[in-house]
C-alpha cells in the first residue's frame, strides 16, 4: 500500500521526537552539561525530497558521507545554509572545502574528521594513526574551517562492539536514520 507522503511526516516527527526523548534521557544519566549536550542529526538518506521539503528554512543540514573534491563546490554553493561537513578524511578534500568557502565568501564551515574506528575496509575515514596529522592540518592549515571534533561510524555487528553505539561515551553528535525514517528504500532491493 502507498503510504502518503503526509502520514510518512508524521510517523517521523513522532520517531524523531521519542530519539529525541531517549538522547537527552541518556545524556541526563551521563551527567553532560552546556557544551556537552547531544546534537541529534536525523539522516533522510533514501528518503523521497518530498519528505524532507517541508522542513523549515532555517534548518541546518550535515553532509555525511563521502564527498569526492570535484563536488565540494556544488555542494556549497546548493546549500547555503549547510551547517557542517562530518566527513573530511583527507587533507585534499580539507583543501578544497577550504578554498571554496573562501571563493564564495561564506563564513567558515564546521568540519569533523572522520576516522575509520571499526578497521572495516569498506569504511571512508582516515585511519585512527593519521588522525591527530589531518586534525591539525584543519586547524592550522585551513583558515575557513572550523575544525568541530571527530566522526566514527560504528561496526555493523554493534553487539560485539555495542560502545561503538553507547552515547554515554561522550559522543556529542549523533546520526540517526531508519529509526527516524524508517527502513531504507533502495530501488533494488526486494521487500519481504
Ligand atoms: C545511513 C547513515 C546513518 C544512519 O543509519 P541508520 O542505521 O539508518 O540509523 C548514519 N551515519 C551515516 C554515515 C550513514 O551513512
Amino acid at each position: 500500500m502507498a503510504t502518503t507522503s503526509a502520514a510518512m511526516d508524521g510517523v517521523a516527527a513522532a520517531a524523531f521526537q521519542s530519539v529525541i526523548q531517549r538522547v537527552q534521557q541518556a545524556a541526563e544519566r551521563s551527567g553532560r552539561r552546556g557544551p556537552q549536550q547531544v546534537r541529534v542529526v536525523a539522516v533522510s538518506k533514501t528518503k523521497p525530497v518530498s519528505l524532507i521539503r517541508q522542513l523549515p528554512e532555517d534548518i541546518e543540514w550535515h553532509f555525511i558521507g563521502n564527498l569526492q573534491s570535484n563536488k565540494a563546490k556544488a555542494l556549497l554553493a546548493g546549500v547555503p545554509n549547510l551547517a557542517m561537513v562530518e566527513s573530511v578524511d583527507d587533507e585534499k578534500i580539507a583543501n578544497q572545502l577550504d578554498r571554496v568557502v573562501a571563493s564564495i565568501g561564506r563564513k567558515p564551515l564546521k568540519v569533523l574528521v572522520q576516522v575509520n574506528t571499526s578497521g572495516e575496509e569498506s569504511k571512508f575515514g582516515v585511519e585512527p594513526s593519521g588522525c591527530v596529522e589531518l586534525a591539525k592540518h584543519v586547524s592550522l592549515g585551513c583558515p575557513n574551517l572550523e575544525f568541530c571534533g571527530l566522526m566514527t561510524i560504528g561496526m555493523l555487528d554493534y553487539s560485539s562492539t555495542p560502545e561503538n553505539f553507547k552515547i554515554e561515551m561522550g559522543s556529542t553528535n549523533v546520526r540517526i536514520g531508519s529509526t527516524i525514517f524508517g527502513a531504507r528504500e533502495y530501488p533494488k532491493k526486494q521487500s519481504n
